[in-house]
């Protein structure tokens, strides 16, 4: 517990980035330690032990967190990526920004039921997480658990997201 408070206090609050307005939380220094690190990882993967078979990472931040996850929990990896990376995406998911629309893909790497736990690194809106849940849903993939480091509570993205594991919320 103790780590994890330090890894809370590593979390860097940055005024009007990417836009003047916003207060980007950065969890660059957070990464940069090892010990605040190892104690986040060991924190997403502790109420869904055991109940996963494969981690999903979405672009780009989404990769660090999923990368160690499944390093530590001894299972596979699916990135899903921003439009137009992937090779051979077989689900492709569009979904509304603040400003017009994105979209993620994966590739067909997960067999019918796996248990996936999706991971990402902030949950703002609601609205990558819930993409991420449709393009594993497309899948055949079935979500155990979805894991941030961070919820952004007032964007109240869990409303799109209800059970998701958040380790710190603001
Ligand atoms: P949402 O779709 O609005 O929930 O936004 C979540 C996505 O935007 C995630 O992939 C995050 O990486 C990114 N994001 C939104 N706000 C922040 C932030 O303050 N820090 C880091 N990433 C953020």
């Amino acid at each position: 517990a103790d780590a994890l408070t330090r890894a809370e206090s590593l979390i860097r609050t940055v005024p009007d980035y990417p836009e003047p307005g916003v207060l980007f939380r950065d969890i660059t220094p957070l990464l940069a330690d090892a010990v605040a690190l190892r104690a986040c990882i060991d924190g997403l993967i502790a109420p869904f032990a055991g109940q996963f078979d494969v981690v999903a990472g979405i672009e780009a931040r989404g990769f660090l967190i999923a990368g160690a996850v499944a390093t530590v929990a001894n299972v596979g990896l699916v990135p899903i990526r921003k439009a137009g990376k992937l090779p051979r995406p077989a689900a492709s998911v569009s979904y509304a920004l603040e400003y017009g629309t994105a979209t993620i893909e994966a590739h067909d790497d997960i067999a019918q039921g796996t248990r996936v736990l999706l991971l990402d690194d902030v949950l703002a809106t609601g609205g990558t997480l819930a993409a991420g849940h449709q393009v594993v849903a497309e899948l055949g993939g079935v979500v155990v658990g979805t894991a941030v480091l961070m919820e952004l509570a007032a964007l109240g993205g869990r409303a799109l997201v209800p059970d998701t594991h958040a380790l710190f919320t603001v």
